[in-house]
Parts: structure tokens; sequence; C-alpha cells
């Protein structure tokens, strides 16, 4: 199979190439490096793919790239690129947000429409929901974004689907909830706890910790990912770990995972947070037979390790 991967140098997208590469497929990948966070991040992360011959990395941006002849060769899109981050959407930086994750998407669609790629698997994310009482979260309820970045990852959802059902192009959109593990972007909850944990400082929870995520390991997404690419699913799946938890749980299984309590500093609660995510996976599984398999003391475990091996 011959990948195309947006946002390469990114946290999913880089280890995604990986597995891709490991099992025989190439992958051209497209990064713009954006600075967001520190671009020694990203390099690392492309570190083991520069090494194979089945990789090539394109450096630029997805909305205004000449993307005709890379998407020409290529038999499935993964479309990872996307500026992230719910906290950072309000104020002057959404016009950041609507080029990196509105326009870039549309330009692709329009580059992906008439070609022969056979499927577009967008990275979609929980953040469509917003502030629900309807839970768990079902592909079927109403989306009703929470936060500016919610809005765009919405609108490029339904980019997706409207293209999908004018011009067939094959789109499969993954809502992706809170991912996490090796190489997590450190701007995420459990890169922040566990950097300020090695360093024996106050981990900064907002609100009274009594909010829950669905927490998916890095290998689950990307699995659902590859499943997405291969299989016959279309449209809107859930993509959830399994591990619904509060942040409070969170933090006793880190002070286990890590040896000792962790010292806790209380803030308040941040514009744009919603109360609670959860997944109902149950389309997902029935779709592409994909279920999530690491728990979260296991995958917490290996991010630890990551992040001890860093320095
Ligand atoms: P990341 O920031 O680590 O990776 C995104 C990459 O895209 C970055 O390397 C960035 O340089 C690149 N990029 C951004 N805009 C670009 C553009 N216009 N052209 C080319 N490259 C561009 O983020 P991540 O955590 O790996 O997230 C990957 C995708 O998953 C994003 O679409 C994000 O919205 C989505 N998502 C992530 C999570 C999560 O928990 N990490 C949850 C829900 C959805």
């Amino acid at each position: 199979m011959r990948c195309l991967v947006t946002g390469v140098a990114g946290f999913i997208g880089s280890t995604l190439s990986e597995r891709l590469v490991a099992e025989g497929h190439e992958v051209q990948g497209i990064d713009a490096f954006t600075d967001y966070y520190a671009r020694d991040q990203k390099e690392r992360n492309l570190q083991n793919l520069r090494q194979s011959s089945r990789f090539r990395l394109v450096e630029g941006d997805v909305a205004s790239l000449d993307l005709a002849p890379l998407v020409e060769g290529a038999d499935v899109v993964f479309h990872q690129a996307a500026q992230p981050g719910v906290r950072g959407s309000w104020g002057a930086r959404f016009s950041t947000y609507v080029h990196n994750n509105v326009l870039a998407t549309q330009r692709l669609l329009e580059a992906v429409k008439g070609s022969r790629v056979q499927k577009l698997v967008y990275a979609s994310s929980s953040s469509v929901y917003g502030e629900t009482p309807d839970l768990p979260m079902r592909e079927t309820s109403l989306p009703k974004p929470y936060s500016p970045y919610g809005v765009t990852k919405l609108s490029a959802e339904h980019l997706c689907e409207l293209y999908r059902h004018n011009f067939g192009v094959p789109t499969v959109s993954l809502r992706y909830f809170t991912v996490y593990g090796p190489r997590q972007r450190p701007d995420m909850g459990f890169h922040k706890f566990i950097r300020a944990a090695l360093r024996n400082e106050a981990i900064q929870v907002y609100g009274d910790g009594e909010q829950t995520r669905d927490f998916t390991f890095i290998a689950d997404a990307v699995e659902a990912n590859v499943r997405a690419g291969l299989g016959d699913a279309l449209g809107v799946l859930n993509v959830g770990g399994g591990s619904r938890v509060t942040l409070n749980d969170v933090l006793a299984t880190l002070g286990e995972v890590m040896g000792g309590p962790v010292a806790i500093e209380r803030a308040g609660k941040q514009d744009g947070d919603v109360r609670h995510t959860w997944a109902d996976t149950s389309a997902i599984q029935a779709a592409l037979g994909f279920a999530p398999a690491i728990r979260l003391r296991e995958g917490l475990t290996a991010q630890v390790a990551w992040h001890r091996a860093l320095g």
C-alpha cells in the first residue's frame, strides 16, 4: 500500500507511519513543522522513519503545497495534520486553527476528488461533541463543540462528509478520544503531569479533578487508523480507549506507576474544557472489528518510560 500521511512529524502521524513502514507499506509524509511545539521533538519522532527507504518526507503546508502529484501515487491518505489544542484556540490564534484545520482539509479533499485514492482517513476529535449530558458519546448524537478548536475539527469533518456524499470521495473520520503514550504532545495533560512529577514539581490540575476522560493509548489509535485505511467502513467513527476515568484516579495511578504519590496544585477550570468525555465504541467494533487493547496503567507505564528515556 502506498500511503500519504499528513502531519507525519507529529505524535500520532509519526507513530502511525512507523507502523505502516514496519508492515512493508510505503509512506510519503507531509509536515509543515508548525511552531506549536519544538521542532526538536518532531525531528526525534522522525528519526526511525528517516532510516527507511520506504519513507519520504515533504516539508510544506497542506494548505498551500501542490498536492496533486503527492496524492496521485497514493492508495490511502491519513490526514493527521492540524493545529491541535483546545485552550489555545480562542482569540487571535483562531485564524491558525482555521488555516491548518479547515482550509488544509478542504484543499486535500479537492486534490483527492477524482483521484485513485481508495480511502481518506481524517483525524477528527471527541471535541466535536462538546458539553453533552448524552453519555456515552455516540456518532448519532448532535455534535455541539464547546471550543473554537472543536468547531474547526467539526467543520473539516463536515467537509469530508460532503465530499463523500457529493463526489464519492471515500472518507472515514475517526473521532479520537484523548490519545496518550510515548511522543505525546508537550501541551497535553499526561505529558505535563509526568514531566512535572519527574522534576519533583507539583502537577497543576484544572478544576476539582472529578472530570472524566476516555483515554486512548497511541497504539490503539494507530490500530484504528490501519483498520480504517484497509477496511470498508465510511463515515464517522469514535475511537475510544475503554479507560474512562476521573483525573483524580489518573493521578493516583500515575503515583503508583512512578513509585510514590505525586504533588498536586489546584487551578481554575479552563475555558473550552468539557466536564466529561466517554466514547461509545460499538460502531467501530461492528464496522472494523476494532477494540482498544491497552489499559490505562499499562499505557501510563509506557509513557513514563518514554519520558525517563528522554531524560
Ligand atoms: P501534533 O501537533 O503532534 O501533530 C500534527 C502535525 O501536523 C504537526 O507535526 C504539525 O507540524 C503538522 N501540521 C499542522 N498543520 C499543518 C499544515 N497545514 N500542513 C502540514 N503539516 C501541518 O498533533 P497530534 O496530537 O499528533 O494530533 C494529530 C491529529 O489528531 C490532529 O488532527 C488532531 O486534531 C487530532 N486529534 C488528536 C488528539 C490527541 O489526543 N492527540 C485527540 C483528538 C484529535
